[in-house]
Formats: structure tokens, sequence, C-alpha cells
């Protein structure tokens, strides 16, 4: 079992860890402990480097199996031992720019259910640029300036991003959080992890965020298209 440091502090850059399982086949070794985010909720993983008795191995991939991350890595050098003491440092231009792309989706969320009741139905990011999909029955260039300045707005009120462990009975009696389908969550869950906009949006997540909107910089809407009657889909890039 992999102890998930990012889930507690999103600004780890670089850690202390011991190698618990080697996948030789696929050149990949499970930690202790790990701040690499595995991927997951539209938020893509992370990369960069493990360092194993002074040896540097790309860390290409990472992926969550089960209770274990498992750490992809490059290059042909042998694979470290079992046991091995590990120093794992993140790509952090790439991390950072998901955070703030991360928490910029959920501005976006959280104005676009405020303004006008509409639920998200899906999205994906990748680093500095994301997409949504809501249940809008019409979506229109108006509208979509009205939203790119109301989620600016939010930037510059510099909320707090709030991130809490709850207990599953805890957490399913938010209001808030029923509406991002917490009740989907599967019934082995005992705690769900929730990321709060402080003043704008509560969900249950599991990805890293900016501690704090203002640095999620500015958000431009890009494009915007129909993906059905009810479906439309809206693009953001972070600059
Ligand atoms: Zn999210």
């Amino acid at each position: 079992m992999t102890n998930l440091l990012y889930q507690t502090d999103s600004y780890l850059k670089e850690f202390d860890a011991e190698v618990t399982a080697i996948d030789s086949d696929n050149r990949a070794v499970c930690l202790d402990q790990s701040a690499f985010y595995p991927g997951g909720g539209g938020q893509p993983c992370d990369r960069g480097t493990l360092t194993v008795s002074g040896l540097d191995f790309p860390v290409e991939k990472v992926k969550k199996q089960g209770n274990d991350v498992f750490h992809y890595l490059g290059g042909d050098r042998p694979l470290p031992d079992l046991h091995a003491d590990a120093h794992g440092v993140l790509d952090w231009e790439h991390r950072f720019s998901l955070m703030r792309t991360h928490t910029a989706l959920h501005i976006l969320c959280g104005v676009v259910f405020r303004d006008y009741g509409a639920l998200v139905t899906g999205g994906n990011m990748e680093p500095l640029h994301g997409r949504m999909d809501f249940e809008f029955e019409t979506l229109h260039g108006d509208l979509v300036s009205e939203i790119e300045a109301a989620v600016n707005r939010e930037v510059d009120a510099d909320h707090d991003v709030r991130v809490q462990i709850l207990p599953r009975e805890q957490a399913f009696q938010i209001p808030d959080l029923i509406r991002t389908k917490i009740n989907l969550l599967p019934e082995g869950i005992l705690e769900v992890r929730t990321v709060e906009i402080v003043g704008l949006d509560l969900q249950a997540d599991g990805g890293t965020h900016v501690n704090k909107t203002s640095e999620v910089g500015r958000i431009r809407v890009t494009d915007y298209k129909s993906k059905g009657a009810i479906n439309k889909r809206i693009y953001i890039e972070v600059v």
C-alpha cells in the first residue's frame, strides 16, 4: 500500500521512499509513499525522476493498481533492488501547470452551476488546457464571454482552496457533494477527499490543486461546441 503524499500536500516536489515491489516486465516499481500523482479524474499522471543508489531513472508514467502506486521507469538500466531507498523528484513545471488547470476547471464548474444551474457531465485536461461538458440547452458567444469574465472574477477574488479527507458518512451529508455524484462512490470506500474552493465550489476529488485561486492566472475560454441536445463543451486555456 502506497501512502499518497500528494493528497495532503500538493506542493511537495520531492520525497524519500522505499521500493516495496518490482514489476520487471513493465519496468515499474512500487514505493511505500509517493508524491507522484498516478492520474485520474481527468488529471494526467506526473512524471519526473527517481534516484536509487546514486542512479537516476526517468519516471515516464505513474499508475495506481489497487492501493499501490507503480512508477514506470525509462532507460535500460537494471531496475533497483527491492527495499532500496529511493528519492523522487517531480517534473514541477508539468505538475504545477496541471494544478492550475485543474483548479481552473473547478472554478468553471462552480460558476456555471451557480449562475446557470448547469451540471457537469465530464471533463479532461492537459497542462494549461482543459475542457468540460455541461448540461446546457443553449450556449452562444455572448454567454461564453459572460462565463469567461465571471471565472476570472473568481480567480481575482483569491478564494482559498481547502482539501479535506472526511469519513464517508460525513461527506454524504454535505448537500453540495450530491450534485457531483458522490452517491456513485463504491461501497468499500470509507473516506472521501473533498476539494473546496471556499465560497464557490465543493467536490469529491482526488486531484492536486493550487492553494489560492489567484495562483491559477488568467482563464481564457478558447472554444465551445454542442455535443448533443443538452450537452455543451467548453474549452479553456490557462495563461
Ligand atoms: Zn477535479
